[in-house]
């Protein structure tokens, strides 16, 4: 495994790769979540791609940036077992010289439930997007539903600026118990941690009462909220729209179910997608059967 720290590198050794070539962008602190993303992006792809970078942009000043957990050697570890072929991990400084000053804005998907709890942060994530998508220049690229707005986010941006490559959403990863895994995951103490499931079982409890018909969204809600067990509080769960992240009103499938818990200050985001009427799920994509990599020797 390559690593590399700048974009003009970046871009210059994944040219020399042998495409189709997967990217998977993180942040580091990599749990199972992450590695599927990355074992999925091997299945699919002749090359693979990913990054490392704490991005300071889509950190509000009261946020963690600093104690984001860091630990870049047990990272590159794991990404070179899992067959990771280059590993970019820039410095904020060759990401962000002084005179950076370029945003990418999204427009109203961007607003709504993290937009508007977290001002500036999906801009953040479109801009650090848009500079990983120019140097590396996949095929595909790799996001997990666990950020399912980020996802959709990063999709409308694909679709808008005419960027070449796939957009692939894998499903979210979890503890045997049901909760989300997550970096963010390691600030709960333990009564928080033994709290946490409840916060997929209230999503799951939506998830089955739209499927079995259930159209009544407040009282779907008021007894999801219920479940939530104590030192937890919701700071949000919804039903939206997947092409609009706006609350849906009336409701109609398919639809995502999401919710932020905070536990003290650490936000639990999470989310379940609900199915229409053809059975797809909203924004997740199905595995590919056959490999891109086969693909082309069967032709
Ligand atoms: P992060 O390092 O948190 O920025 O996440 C990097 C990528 O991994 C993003 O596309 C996330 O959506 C994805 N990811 C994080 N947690 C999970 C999870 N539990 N399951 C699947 N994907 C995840």
């Amino acid at each position: 495994m390559q690593i590399v720290r700048t974009p003009g590198s970046a871009r210059a050794i994944a040219r020399t790769l042998l495409r189709p070539v997967g990217f998977v962008p993180t942040m580091g602190a990599l749990h199972d979540g992450h590695l599927a993303l990355v074992d999925r992006a091997r299945r699919e792809n002749t090359s693979v791609v990913a990054s490392i970078f704490v991005n300071p942009l889509q950190f509000g000043p009261t946020e963690d940036f600093e104690k984001y957990p860091r630990a870049f050697a047990r990272d590159a570890e794991l990404l070179e077992a899992h067959g990771v072929d280059v590993l970019y991990a820039p410095a904020v400084e060759r990401m962000y010289p002084p005179t950076f000053a370029t945003s990418i804005s999204i427009g109203p998907l961007a607003e709504s439930f993290e937009g508007a709890r977290r001002p500036g942060h999906f801009a953040g994530v479109a801009t650090v997007v848009a500079k990983l998508l120019h140097a590396i220049e996949p095929t595909s690229l790799y996001l997990g539903q666990k950020d399912i707005q980020q996802a959709a986010v990063v999709r409308a941006m694909v679709r808008d600026l005419d960027m070449a490559t796939n957009v692939v959403v894998a499903p979210t990863v979890r503890e045997v118990d049901g909760l989300a895994r997550s970096s963010r995951n390691v600030y709960l103490n333990a009564t928080q941690r033994a709290a946490a499931p409840s916060i997929f079982r209230a999503l799951s409890f939506v998830a089955e009462e739209l499927l079995r018909g259930e159209r009544n969204a407040p009282r779907i809600l008021a007894a999801a909220r219920a479940m939530l067990e104590a030192p937890l509080v919701w700071d949000y769960l919804d039903i939206v729209d997947p092409l609009t992240f706006a609350a849906c009103d009336p409701i109609v499938l398919p639809a995502i179910v999401v919710a932020v818990a905070k536990a003290g200050v650490t936000r639990l985001l999470d989310n379940v997608p609900v199915a229409g009427a053809d059975g797809v799920l909203p924004l997740v994509s199905m595995e590919r059967v056959i490999p891109l990599v086969s693909q082309a020797r069967v032709r």
